[in-house]
């Protein structure tokens, strides 16, 4: 006797078959079998006409901090997902000293979202084990951040290059973290202080991660005119270890940039053919997201915030700042890609800066009435690092060339900021709704790409797919409702067509509801 029969739904099995017709039995949280005729079972749900996908995988979340007080994590879950890979581009909660914890949060509630007051963790296995005693609503795995890593490990020298003591504390600590159940490791080499960082220090990080069997997940130096660099600078230590690399949402930036399309995945390939295990995430829009904070050049970003909040308030300061960021020379000056045109602000502490939430930077200088250089200023030097802003960085064509490539898959990279991007909320929508439905996809494509492929890519075995044996984690989509509704001035409207989630076989979305907390921490 099963436990369910879902009878008469199309099934896209996550491997890129075809859909076919049949019923799906599930038995302790597994699916048991599938045909026809499938014989008893405790429970028949009836999907007629609708089709039945193995349960999304998002490989680059960022849901560690926000799982803590909405355990449901609703704009995941109702997106489909059931399972996250956290603690992406090298921004998390751990490790942290005791009295480190207040900044550390003050500065990733722009990423992360806010979390409860209380933090009792301080190690990276401590995190995991106050995760691991709580019940959410997917499955939720997590990188150890490189930035906090570093930070812990090198207190105020992390913005200057690591020692081999530092680097030898760094190893020891990721390896302790990764034995606890991390998937690996993640940096983000534009932000933070991972940007100070050498090819020494990559290569003895990703040497740890190898030896472990684990991921590495790369937010890149540079996505803009150094990407062809950047790429180098991961795909040669990747080389020399044997690491997995996962390069995170992979665009190019700035117009000019477009033509090295070619270039870049050339590149990829070629170290793949080199015996490189390498592939790509990408959400599927062509603005990015991230903080303010960083459009800084790197050499300012490290200052301490009270020396950092002077220059930006002094009259010479803010000219050399300025020229460095119309001049960048070895890091990504998104500002110079974009123009302050191409860059909205997404949150703001201050009730008096609430005005400017969703306009564009040169918006803000008009309303001020002065150069949007000095608004940029005046914001950070008043809100601090925690400022986010959604940057027009690339465009639909190139979304669409990367999209098409073979290692590509999707992730949502989805922040929780007070005014997200819309990938937060709708990138399975904006996948199925609009690049589905659009014609640039198949269904079979999509659903491997948004399930199978990141599920492989984490190590997990047990899901990504329908085949006897997986996990029973099921999304139900209605392909002929199915449509996008979120979007840069509606960010957190819930798409149309995903009326069923189960995790683990549990009943876990109905009706755009979280009606069940079938996940858990993922320790790998
Ligand atoms: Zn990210």
């Amino acid at each position: 006797m099963f436990d369910v029969v879902f009878n008469g739904a199309f099934i896209v099995d996550g491997l890129g078959s075809d859909p076919f017709r049949a019923d799906v039995a599930i038995l302790g949280g597994e699916i048991a079998a599938i045909g026809h005729d499938l014989g008893s079972s405790r429970e028949i749900v009836d999907i007629d006409g609708l089709h039945l996908v193995p349960g999304f995988v998002d490989i680059h979340g960022h849901s560690e901090l926000r799982a803590m007080v909405d355990p449901g994590l609703y704009p995941k879950l109702l997106q489909g997902y059931t399972t996250e890979l956290g603690g992406n581009c090298g921004v998390g909660l751990a490790p942290v000293r005791h009295e480190g914890r207040v900044d550390l949060a003050k500065e990733v509630s722009g990423i992360l979202g806010l979390g409860p007051q209380d933090w009792p963790w301080s190690s990276f296995p401590e995190l995991l084990d106050h995760l691991g005693s709580m019940n959410f609503g997917l499955d939720l795995g997590l990188l150890v951040p490189h930035g906090p890593l570093r930070r812990f490990v090198m207190g105020e020298r992390s913005c200057q290059s690591a020692t081999a003591e530092d680097l030898s504390q760094m190893a020891m600590l990721l390896d302790q973290a990764i034995e606890a159940g991390a998937f690996g490791l993640s940096t983000g080499l534009f932000y933070d202080p991972c940007c100070y960082c050498d090819g020494r220090e990559l290569e003895a990080l990703f040497s740890v991660v190898a030896a472990r069997g684990g991921l590495v997940s790369v937010h890149q130096r540079s996505e803009g005119d150094g990407i062809l660099d950047s790429l180098e600078e991961i795909l040669s230590p990747a080389e020399r270890t044997g690491a997995r690399l996962q390069i995170s949402h992979l665009k190019i930036g700035g117009r000019r940039n477009a033509h090295k399309l070619e270039a870049v995945l050339g590149r990829i390939g070629s170290a793949v053919d080199s015996g490189v295990d390498v592939a790509f995430d990408q959400y599927p829009y062509s603005a990015g997201s991230t903080s303010l904070y960083s459009l800084l050049p790197p050499r300012w970003m490290g200052l301490d915030f009270s020396l950092l909040r002077r220059s930006l308030c002094d009259k010479v300061d803010r000219s050399i700042i300025k020229e460095e960021m119309e001049n960048p020379d070895g890091w990504d000056g998104v500002h110079s890609l974009v123009g302050w045109g191409g860059i909205y602000l997404t949150s703001a502490q201050r009730e008096e800066h609430r005005p400017y939430l969703g306009k564009s930077l040169e918006e803000i200088g008009r309303m001020r009435g002065e150069d949007p250089f000095d608004s940029f200023f005046y914001l950070l030097s008043e809100e601090g690092k925690a400022l986010t802003m959604i940057d027009f960085i690339t465009s639909d064509e190139m979304v669409e060339g990367i999209m098409a490539h073979p290692l590509q898959m999707f992730g949502t990279d989805g922040l929780y900021s007070p005014c997200p991007h819309p990938r937060t909320f709708g990138c399975s929508y904006r996948v199925l709704g609009d690049y589905v439905k659009g014609g640039k996809l198949s269904l079979p494509e999509a659903v491997n790409k948004l399930s199978s492929r990141p599920a492989t890519r984490m190590g997990l075995s047990d899901r990504g797919t329908i085949q006897v044996g997986k996990k029973a984690d099921l999304v139900a989509l209605d392909m002929d409702a199915m449509a996008n509704m979120a979007d840069y001035g509606h960010p957190d409207r819930i798409g149309e067509g995903i009326p069923f989630v189960w995790v683990g076989g549990k009943l876990s979305v109905r009706d755009k509801t979280v009606v069940g907390l079938g996940g858990r921490l993922l320790r790998r």
